[in-house]
């Protein structure tokens, strides 16, 4: 199953695509997860992003077209993967298009998690990330066992830098603009599946599983 998360900024896209991968026994691509390794590791591909993602700003998109091309010809994307924030702008959607047809497969379904934007601003100041491993916490609606410390890899857990109130305002008014478009994109190809995201966490993955199927 090849399959690509749509949606805002704390939609809920790594919440849901972590548990979609972990069903199908499939990899969970996050390119926020792979810039943030980068800058975590000091790279010449982590300072760059860093610059664009502290100011809420997307990445260009050459910086991170080849990054996902390589990955997908990993052996583990063999029998399937989960992309989350990529492609989020209608470029990337055409390059990964051509890399896949390149590779003689395609998208199966671009799953869309529609939130308003009202709720993202709640939910963001309660997030709280592990930048070792990429889980996500709410310290509300999906707080870790023990304060502080991720239940997967016992990490610290974060409020991300780019979490700010005016950091997330401005990411969703980029969203809006360039990102959006591409659930039209998916709509004319026939893949779009879109799902409710102000439901329970648990409440939207049975609605997403109920669409793939078991
Ligand atoms: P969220 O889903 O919470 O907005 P991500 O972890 O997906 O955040 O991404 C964090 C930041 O990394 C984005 O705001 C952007 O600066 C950068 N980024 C991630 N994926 C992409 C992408 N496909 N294109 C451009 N920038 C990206
Ligand atoms: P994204 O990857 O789209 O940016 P996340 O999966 O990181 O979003 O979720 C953003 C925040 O909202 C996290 O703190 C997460 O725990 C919380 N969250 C995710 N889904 C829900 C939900 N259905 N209801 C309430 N909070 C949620
Ligand atoms: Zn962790």
């Amino acid at each position: 199953m090849r399959l690509i998360m749509l949606g805002a900024p704390g939609a809920g896209k790594g919440t849901q695509a972590k548990r979609v991968a972990a069903k199908y026994n499939i990899p969970h691509i996050s390119t926020g997860d792979i810039f943030r390794a980068n800058i975590k590791n000091q790279t010449e591909l982590g300072l760059k992003a860093k610059e664009y993602m502290d100011k809420g700003l997307l990445v260009p998109d050459d910086l991170v077209v080849d990054i996902v091309a390589d990955r997908l010809l990993q052996d583990d994307c063999k029998e399937g993967f989960i992309l989350d924030g990529f492609p989020r702008t209608i470029p990337q959607a055409e390059s990964l298009d051509k890399a896949l047809l390149s590779m003689k497969t395609k998208i199966d379904y671009a799953i869309d998690i529609a939130v308003p934007d009202e709720n993202i601003v709640r939910r963001m100041s309660g997030r709280r990330a592990c930048l070792k491993c990429g889980a996500t916490y709410h310290i509300k609606y999906n707080p870790p066992k023990t304060e502080d410390i991720c239940d997967t890899c016992l990490g610290e857990i974060v409020l991300r830098d780019d979490d700010k109130e005016e950091t997330v305002l401005k990411r969703l008014g980029i969203y809006h603009e360039q990102t959006k478009p591409l659930i039209d994109y998916y709509n004319a190809q026939d893949i779009l599946i879109s799902v409710d995201g102000t439901v329970d966490i648990d409440d939207v993955t049975k609605s997403i599983i109920e669409i793939l199927g078991v």
